[in-house]
């Protein structure tokens, strides 16, 4: 039986970091799965700061709290992916941290095993009306760009490059484009992705439209993971009533967020029956 803690949307919020402790040190969960923006916004207005904030956090305060969860849960590893809020200046921070053992980085072309359940992920979104930009994308081709612009990090200058939307997303994949290269592992599996996938429970913001992704949609429809857990938008669970949806055999879970209470999901998996066993919600005040 592999336990799984999962949340997602953290972004560098101390108050939940601390709060994720206390409900690992309770579950005491073999994996712990960040579901991408885990870290604080830069200012957006110091040029001097932004995108070298994340960094800096990533191996100070982040590290920290990683190095407690694990002591603190016994966990055996913490699997994470970033998410739209995060600069491409934190990957090679966070690679550091994969190096010491510390978390494993998911993506959708590197399967990760844990005995004997894969992981995939994704951190892309469709576009957003928020600023950074590194991990957006258009979700089809033929898509328009949207109207408001942003910036992607240029790590051969170490700064970020601001742009309008018709630059940023020119000679880039779309989403479709990207996960048109999965390939589904044999064993059971979970595809964790910021985004969640378009029409669900899961992607309803305030008004209960629709801002998830029909890319990511399809590509669960085709692969059919076991799971797919996702976050992005935070508010999800509460307009659309729930924290969970079922695409065919797939299990789409987003434990929504908010800034009062962590909200979180913890599975039981029985890796070898291929199954589900349990799987719930909570929140930590
Ligand atoms: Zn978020």
């Amino acid at each position: 039986m592999t336990r799984l803690l999962y949340t997602s949307d953290l972004h560098g919020s101390q108050a939940h970091y601390l709060r994720l402790l206390t409900v690992a040190e309770f579950l005491k969960p073999d994996l712990v799965v960040l579901g991408g923006d885990l870290l604080p916004d830069d200012s957006a207005i110091d040029p001097k700061v932004l995108g070298h904030g994340q960094p800096e956090y990533v191996r100070t305060q982040f590290r920290e709290n990683i190095v407690n969860l694990r002591e603190s849960s016994g966990c055996k590893d913490v699997l994470v992916i970033f998410g739209n809020h995060d600069w491409a200046s934190s990957v090679p921070a966070m690679e550091e941290l994969a190096r010491a053992d510390l978390v494993t980085i998911l993506s959708h072309t590197r399967r990760v095993r844990v005995d004997g359940l894969s992981f995939l992920g994704y951190s892309c979104t469709p576009p957003t009306p928020w600023f950074v930009k590194d991990f957006e994308r258009l979700d089809k081709p033929g898509d328009r760009p949207p109207l408001l612009g942003g910036a992607c990090w240029n790590s051969r200058f170490s700064r970020p490059v601001h742009h309008g939307a018709e630059v940023l997303f020119e000679d880039v994949k779309t989403i479709a484009e990207e996960l048109a290269v999965v390939r589904a592992p044999a064993d059971p599996w979970v595809f964790v992705i910021h985004a969640p996938p378009l029409g669900t429970n899961l992607d309803r913001a305030y008004g209960n439209k629709s801002y998830g992704s029909q890319a990511v949609r399809e590509a669960l429809e085709t692969h059919q993971p076991l799971m797919s857990l996702h976050g992005h938008i935070h508010e999800s669970p509460t307009v659309s009533g729930s924290w969970r949806d079922q695409l065919g055999k797939t299990t789409a879970i987003n434990p929504g967020q908010n800034s009062r209470s962590l909200c979180y999901v913890f599975a039981e998996i029985d890796v070898g029956a291929g199954k589900i066993v349990s799987v719930e919600s909570g929140q930590q005040a």
